[in-house]
């Protein structure tokens, strides 16, 4: 005989059932939260889980400033570039001539290419992107400048693309992060340079296959004390050198369009884990 429900019993069985169709979410929520933040685990900390760091948003609102090292004019303007200005502590040469590989091609020409593929990434990532050089043909402008240009911004990020002139048998890119400057008044970026080193030193590295320089630094990083890049920031900064352009090996690579191709998209993608993993750490806005 079937009996009726009161409608007052009816509430309280729709309710139950409420609740554990609740319980059972939030239980399958945490589940696939850990899945997804598991499989990003290895090593330096990623996007944050179900953060598409490549969608037209992912840096909406973000200011990065990229800095080609030197300039296609400076081996012609010896009294410019030599001139010393202010490095923090202590004065260094405005900027120099840079670096070359032995066929003749030159550092200036190598972090150029680079900076402007690395901006197109960052700009369809919604990121706002300034450089410090607008053409290869110039002199300049002097470090302290250069330095100047990422404060002004108040960036988020900035790098500093440089190649390097080392010995010949020595390969491999490496990442350089501030030490404490001698008037000490870069204290405040070395924890989050630190951060922003580690996470283009590893994005790189998988871009490239480029291995850590076997030449100098530690597991691919150096601290310094002594560029006034570094010194005279004031917020997050380091110089990436993607190789040795007097390195047979690494030469090739670097004169290689592709390969600058992916040079440009690892160093992205060191910059957005930064940048997101920094928004993810942060009390919020303001
Ligand atoms: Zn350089």
């Amino acid at each position: 005989m079937p009996a009726r429900i009161r409608p007052s019993i009816l509430l309280r069985i729709v309710g139950a059932a409420a609740v554990a169709l609740v319980a059972v979410a939030l239980v399958a929520g945490v589940a696939l939260h850990l899945v997804v933040g598991g499989s990003a685990g290895a090593g330096a900390p990623g996007p944050r889980p179900g953060v598409d760091g490549t969608s037209p948003t992912a840096l909406s609102g973000r200011k990065v400033v990229l800095d080609p090292g030197h300039n296609g004019g400076n081996g012609a303007a010896a009294g410019s570039i030599n001139r010393r200005v202010p490095a923090g502590g202590f004065d260094k040469e405005c900027d120099t001539v840079g670096a070359e590989t032995d066929s003749g091609y030159p550092e200036h020409a190598f972090t150029f290419d680079v900076a402007g593929r690395a901006a197109a990434i960052l700009r369809s990532r919604g990121a706002s992107v300034i450089l410090t050089r607008d053409n290869d043909s110039g002199v300049g402008p002097c470090i302290d400048e250069r330095a100047r240009i990422g404060n002004r911004t108040s960036a988020d990020a900035v790098v500093s693309i440089h190649a390097d002139g080392g010995p010949a048998d020595g390969r491999g890119f490496h990442v350089i992060a501030p030490a404490l400057s001698p008037d000490r008044a870069n204290a405040p970026i070395l924890a989050p340079s630190a951060r922003l080193a580690a996470m283009v030193r590893s994005a790189f590295g998988r871009a490239t296959g480029q291995p850590l320089a076997d030449y100098l630094g530690e597991d691919g990083m150096t601290i310094r004390s002594d560029l006034g890049g570094l010194n005279l920031s004031r917020v997050p900064k380091v110089f990436l050198e993607c190789g040795n352009m007097r390195n047979r090996t690494d030469a090739a690579e670097l004169a290689d369009p592709a390969w600058r191709a992916r040079a440009a998209a690892g160093l992205v993608d060191g910059i957005t884990s930064f940048l997101l993993g920094d928004e993810a750490s942060s009390p919020g806005p303001g």
